[in-house]
């Protein structure tokens, strides 16, 4: 009878055992990246741009939008994400929220930084060490130098030459034109390890580009206005292997 009992006892504990493991692989398939993809503060197309997390095939991927960002930068929500991929053009932080984001770039999350969330945060310095640029909104006065607005052009065709073509982020790629939105006078810092660069007048020599934060491996990619960069299919690949890099995949 005690025996019974013991082995009725083993078998319910190694069916819930397998259970939780498999509820568990439901929610994480084996080997996939978990992404959190964070907007809001600025208008996009919503469909075609998701559509680029839809079709890449490492990841599993969920979206936050302002004001609710932030909360998944406490310590409990970011165990469900690996790679933070910011799409947002967001001013307000709390100090709480600062202390959060530089908490798992500590723990070494990964950020992949897209397009306008270049001009996040204007009024928090530290922000534009993690990215490693700081684009001007309004005319800024830095270190006693006068920074002139940044620029922005929409519908133009560049041509993109790949900087490094053995780093991981932009390996494979060629040489490229896309049809996208210029950024200008923003300054990079020179810790950053160009991916990306062009001749194009109206815009910024170096568009793309690596470097690491705390523990955090970054990625600054300046394209992706709308579905015209959405849909080039070199754009997709270099946001596929910039989330592969910063989650340290090979
Ligand atoms: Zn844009």
């Amino acid at each position: 009878m005690k025996n019974m009992r013991l082995v009725i006892l083993t078998l319910l504990i190694s069916l819930l055992a397998s259970w939780s493991f498999v509820s568990a692989q439901a929610q994480n398939p084996p080997g996939k990246i978990r992404v959190l993809v964070v907007t809001g503060g600025h208008d996009f197309e919503k469909e075609p741009f998701f559509q680029v997390f839809k079709d890449n095939p490492d990841i599993t991927y969920q979206s936050v939008e302002h004001p609710n960002a932030h909360a998944m930068l406490k310590a409990e929500a970011a165990k469900e994400y690996d790679v933070l991929v910011l799409y947002d053009m967001h001013q307000e932080i709390t100090e709480e929220a600062k202390a959060d984001f530089l908490a798992r770039l500590k723990e070494g999350t990964g950020l992949v930084v897209l397009h306008h969330a270049i001009a996040s945060y204007q009024k928090w310095p530290e922000y534009a060490r993690i990215i490693g640029a700081r684009y001007y909104l309004e005319p800024t006065v830095v270190d006693g130098v006068n920074k002139p607005r940044s620029l922005y052009q929409h519908g133009v065709q560049i041509k993109m030459h790949v900087a490094d073509p053995q780093h991981p982020v932009v390996k494979g790629i060629q040489d490229y034109v896309i049809h996208d939105e210029t950024y200008k006078l923003f300054d990079v810092a020179d810790e950053c390890h160009p991916l990306l660069t062009t001749d194009e007048p109206l815009s910024n020599k170096v568009i793309a580009w690596a470097k690491t934060y705390a523990g955090a491996r970054v990625v600054y990619l300046q394209s992706g206005h709308d579905h015209f960069a959405y849909e080039n299919p070199n754009y997709r690949q270099i946001v596929r292997q910039a989330i592969r890099w910063t989650a340290h995949r090979p």
